[in-house]
């Protein structure tokens, strides 16, 4: 099996700029081999001796068997993605969901217990929060904005990671990424950052200490609303042996003959679990054409990104200065809450998507959207094309008032998702739609 590790070949030799290596990094074509990234559309392998097959389940060879638990079209990508995030190894999941799931179920089975930011993802709010509870698995959700002593509150003996997400979707808190990493090391244990709406193009949550990160990649990544997908990279800096709190990484797996993660595979061990043991056992993985979208989407992802970025500035102050918006967020906007962290975690810009109340709560939210005429209503955020949703009628429908506070989602909050057409175009169908609010 291979493990795919972010700078193959010659890409070792200089630290890349991020616009190079979303073009260049995780596959590097040899002398008459195709120039673009083949699709390996295969389940399986030829292999000319029982031997030659055997040393590979043993994990004493590299090479590739069976697409469940390698295949090089998603080698090349997840690749790619640990290059663009700074990491050493990753591995593409077949949605965001899974690699969530993933990131956590790597480190921890029954009876252990993670601290998780309450404005999560509302998806992952309830994977956490009520499916891997019945798995055993405890959660404590905190408020993104808590001091080290809250954080530090938060904390069981067995405590096993962090998890927070750079943007909160859609909440759109920015994280204290090095407030959060600190307390986690403190305890010996990784933070885990959901870097989905920054994407490695706005912010590199290795640089602030963060020890894994994961991606939906169905969002920026693909951004053009074709591939669901989830990625998961390891920054390769965790000390997994230091505490004695991860024995599935630090002593034998008696599933893999034995292995003991750590001594074999060291800084990329936490990837080869969760790829030889997760993965083999769960197999959420994409289609090697879904990846092969997906890497089409990260070529162009900076062009994008600056678009967004762009053009949801321009779509905040305007709707900032709108007499019939009752409030907004977005930390690109002065006086927002989160502008400060916005500044030092994503100096160059943050994301496309903005939330905002309409006066007349709920009522007006609806008539609102209802009028747009470009922007369509879809349960769908962070493509090429500008979107809204209402979470409480849509993505957070399941969670109650007192769980739609926690997760920073207002009754009358609207998500918009600023996509990459013309500002002047995007301004002009909100300006029609908010003409409609009595
Ligand atoms: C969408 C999303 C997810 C879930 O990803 P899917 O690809 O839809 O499974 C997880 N985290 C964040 C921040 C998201 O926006």
């Amino acid at each position: 099996m291979i493990i795919c590790t972010a700078y193959g070949g010659r890409m070792e030799e200089k630290p890349l700029k991020i616009e190079t290596k979303c073009i260049q990094a995780g596959y590097t074509p040899q002398n008459g081999e195709p120039r673009v990234l083949p699709i390996y559309q295969n389940t399986t392998w030829k292999y000319g001796s029982t031997e030659a097959m055997g040393k590979l389940f043993d994990l004493e060879e590299s090479g590739y068997f069976y697409t469940r638990l390698a295949n090089p079209t998603n080698d090349a990508v997840a690749g790619k993605i640990a290059a663009l995030e700074g990491g050493v190894a990753g591995m593409l999941t077949s949605s965001g969901q899974a690699a969530c799931f993933y990131s956590i179920f790597n480190i921890c089975s029954a009876g252990d217990h993670f601290v998780c930011s309450s404005t999560v993802y509302g998806g992952t709010f309830n994977l956490y929060g009520v499916t891997m509870k019945k798995m055993g698995i405890d959660v404590t959700f905190v408020d993104p904005d808590a001091s080290e002593e809250e954080l530090q509150a938060a904390v069981q003996p067995n405590t096993k990671a962090f998890f927070g997400e750079t943007i909160a979707n859609p909440a759109l808190v920015v994280l204290d990424i090095e407030k959060w990493a600190k307390v986690a090391h403190v305890n010996k244990v990784p933070l885990i950052i959901d870097n989905t709406f920054a994407t490695p193009v706005n912010c590199r949550p290795f640089e602030w200490g963060a020890d894994i990160v994961v991606h939906s990649t169905t969002k920026y990544m693909d951004g053009h609303a074709v591939a669901t997908g989830g990625a998961i990279v390891d920054s390769g800096n965790f000390d997994w042996e230091a505490s004695g709190k991860f024995p599935g990484l630090t002593t034998p797996d008696a599933s893999y003959h034995g292995i003991t993660y750590t001594e074999k595979f060291g800084k990329a061990a936490y990837i080869t679990k969760a790829t030889a043991q997760v993965m083999r056992d769960l197999g959420s993985i994409p289609s090697p054409h879904n990846a092969f979208l997906l890497n089409l989407g990260l070529e162009t992802l900076p062009l994008r990104m600056r678009q967004h970025c762009a053009n949801a500035q321009a779509v905040a102050e305007y709707l900032k200065n709108h007499p019939k918006v009752s409030w907004i967020n977005y930390c690109g906007l002065p006086g927002d809450k989160y502008y400060d962290l916005g500044k030092k975690y994503l100096p160059d810009g943050s994301c496309g998507v903005i939330s905002f109340g309409v006066k007349g709560g709920r009522e007006a939210a609806v008539t609102f959207m209802d009028s747009l005429k470009m922007a369509a209503i879809v349960t769908h955020v962070a493509d090429a094309r500008t979107s809204v949703l209402h979470p409480a009628s849509h993505t957070h429908r399941q969670l109650n008032d007192e769980e739609l506070k926690a997760a920073g989602v207002t009754p009358d909050l609207i998500r918009l998702s600023v996509g990459i057409e013309h500002a002047e175009d995007i301004i002009a169908d909100l300006e029609q739609a908010l003409a409609q609010v009595k």
